[in-house]
């Protein structure tokens, strides 16, 4: 090796040591006859000191380097006389006494710091440089250990590991997918997994008992600030389990990540069905880091003269506790953010629970001060609270006071980011009504089971019939989701029906899937965790692009290597395909 040492681990005890190090250049300081550098490798940073008295040549040498250049030292570790406590190595120093230079480095774009000066884009497009980062380095170490994490956990309880193509065949249901022209098979395409759920079911066709995989995933959708074109997931998928099963063992590995990775031991997880989830807050990931629950006050505000809430299908509000003292401009300034396009509200109705004893609202006109008492009341609120009443549809209106709910919360300061609340929703429905298209699509994937007791609503009720399906959620956070799965050829046959397929074209999509039901499928069922996400999670950021080495950008572009890139004519008359868009 070209180094005796690294510049991380040299401690007071190693004093009198003679060291060789390598790194790149942190930080030059010269004090006039001493000269220091901060040298930094993957493991630290340590101090080395060029004096001109003891070697002026080397001191002069060391003054013609800059940033970023990569050195070979030889030296003699020492205490130093200035300590720095924040620094493992920080009580000891390296007087040179041989400095190579290994490569020089140009300025930089941006500076190599933790708070560097350098926008996400640029960053993005020198993002080797970024990583030399603390953070994105602690970011990325971070990931390799939940990942060794989770496939040691899962080893232990007989997972295997089992990787399964990433060239498959596009199917209609879903997200979009991303299409792979074959040149071998003119006129046709492969498609990327957007997950590898019919593998997986497979493989338990197959007699494999417990799979995993830690498996890059691809959707074409739209993006969003946490959405990657392709991503991870921890996949798995079991035989003979119920949603019990899963729900304990999956439970498990998140405890262990959270004592392995963060010396945490997370509160029991909730279990919570998605009826519940959507009355109580507005969503089917609820943060449970706080409460302020939705109440719904239909039985109380209506038939009251005020046509507003006479009108809406639904009256909620929530209790902000000790906030009466807000003001009209405070007040304000919330109506117009419940009115934001992506919130959706139509307006906002306040009613203030005074430490004077009064009771003050923004529809004093329509009710009395008994009537107002009694909304208060349904919150269960003390004096000093604030209601904050919304009205409209009942999912809309859900939707934006569970966004205001989470908006209070950070403005509040009730979302501690140190801690954490895990739950289950179950009970999804299966069907989901899609307006535009006038169908129903399935809400998990069509290959969820419905719950044993709803089967018979399948013919008459679809709306109303419930999935054997579940998502983890973490501070209000979707980590992962899953079904216990129809294994019965006849159940899946009917399912395609439901959702619009003839046979025909159910056989000519999944027929290798109806195909292997016929040879003795067990009962099965698995989940799936976004990886990204749950190394945000942990890394603390709200971005799982922070948790990537090389991310794409919210257009969905790598701007390091500059892709997607126009492709030349020859390639694309190899792969027989004419374009539609000019160049
Ligand atoms: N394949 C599903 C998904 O990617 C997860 C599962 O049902 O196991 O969402």
């Amino acid at each position: 090796m070209l180094r005796t040492s690294t510049c991380g681990e040299l401690r007071k005890d190693d004093c009198g040591k003679e060291v060789i190090l390598c790194g790149w250049i942190q930080r030059m300081r010269d004090l006039g006859g001493m000269t220091f550098i901060d040298l930094r490798d993957h493991y630290g940073i340590a101090q080395l000191a060029f004096s001109i008295e003891l070697n002026k040549e080397l001191y002069e040498k060391a003054k013609t380097f800059g940033r970023e250049y990569v050195i070979k030292v030889s030296g003699t570790v020492i205490e130093r006389s200035n300590k720095n406590p924040n620094i493992p190595t920080g009580e000891i120093e390296i007087i040179v006494n041989s400095l190579e230079l290994l490569n020089s480095s140009d300025n930089v774009p941006f500076t190599i710091e933790d708070e560097t000066d350098g926008g996400e884009e640029l960053r993005m497009k020198y993002r080797y440089l970024d990583i030399r980062r603390n953070i994105v380095r602690n970011n990325l170490i971070l990931r390799h250990r939940m990942a060794f994490e989770a496939r040691s956990f899962l080893n232990q309880l007989d997972f295997v590991e089992v990787e399964t193509p990433v060239l498959i065949k596009s199917t209609p249901e879903g997200a979009r997918d991303f299409l792979v022209p074959s040149r071998m098979n003119a006129g046709q395409f492969y498609a990327l997994p957007q997950s590898p759920q019919t593998f997986k079911q497979l493989l338990m066709i197959g007699g494999f008992d417990r799979y995993f995989q830690l498996v890059k995933c691809f959707r074409d959708e739209d993006f969003r600030a946490d959405r990657q074109p392709e991503f991870t997931q921890i996949d798995c998928e079991m035989s003979f389990i119920t949603k019990k099963d899963i729900f304990e063992i999956f439970e498990g590995l998140i405890r262990h990540l959270f004592i392995k990775l963060k010396g945490i031991k997370p509160d029991d997880f909730l279990v919570q069905s998605y009826h519940d989830a959507m009355k109580y807050y507005g969503t089917d990931k609820p943060d449970l880091r706080f409460g302020m629950r939705l109440v719904e006050l239909n039985d109380i505000v209506k038939g009251k003269g005020f046509r507003v809430f006479d009108d809406a299908e639904m009256v909620a509000g929530i209790k902000v506790e000790q906030c009466a003292a807000y003001t009209r401009k405070q007040i304000d300034e919330l109506t117009e953010w419940v009115k934001r396009p992506q919130i959706g509200g139509k307006g906002l109705v306040y009613v203030k629970i005074n430490t004077d004893g009064t009771i003050r609202s923004s529809i004093d006109k329509f009710y009395s001060e008994d009537e107002l008492r009694k909304c208060a009341d349904a919150f269960n609120a003390d004096e000093g609270d604030l209601l904050l009443i919304m009205a409209g549809d009942k999912a809309a209106t859900r939707k934006a006071l569970g966004e205001l709910r989470l908006e209070m919360g950070s403005r509040l300061e009730l979302r501690d980011p140190g801690k954490f609340k895990c739950l289950w929703i179950e009970d999804f429905p299966l069907l989901e009504w899609d307006e535009e298209t006038k169908r129903y699509y399935a809400m998990h994937h069509p290959f969820t089971s419905p719950l044993e007791e709803d089967i018979p609503k399948l013919g008459t009720d679809l709306a109303n019939v419930r999935a054997n399906a579940y998502d983890l959620v973490i501070n209000g956070v979707e980590i992962g989701g899953g079904s216990i799965r129809i294994h019965d050829k006849k159940m899946q046959e009917k399912m395609f029906e439901v959702l619009g397929m003839s046979k025909e074209e159910a056989y000519k999509q999944f027929g290798f899937l109806m195909e292997a039901f016929r040879y003795g499928a067990p009962p099965h069922g698995g989940i799936a965790l976004g990886f990204d996400r749950l190394v945000a999670l942990f890394a603390g950021t709200d971005s799982i692009r922070d948790v990537i080495a090389f991310p794409k950008n919210n257009a969905g572009r790598d701007i390091m290597i500059d892709s997607p890139a126009p492709i030349d004519e020859a390639q694309l008359k190899e792969l027989h395909l004419k374009l539609y868009v000019k160049k």
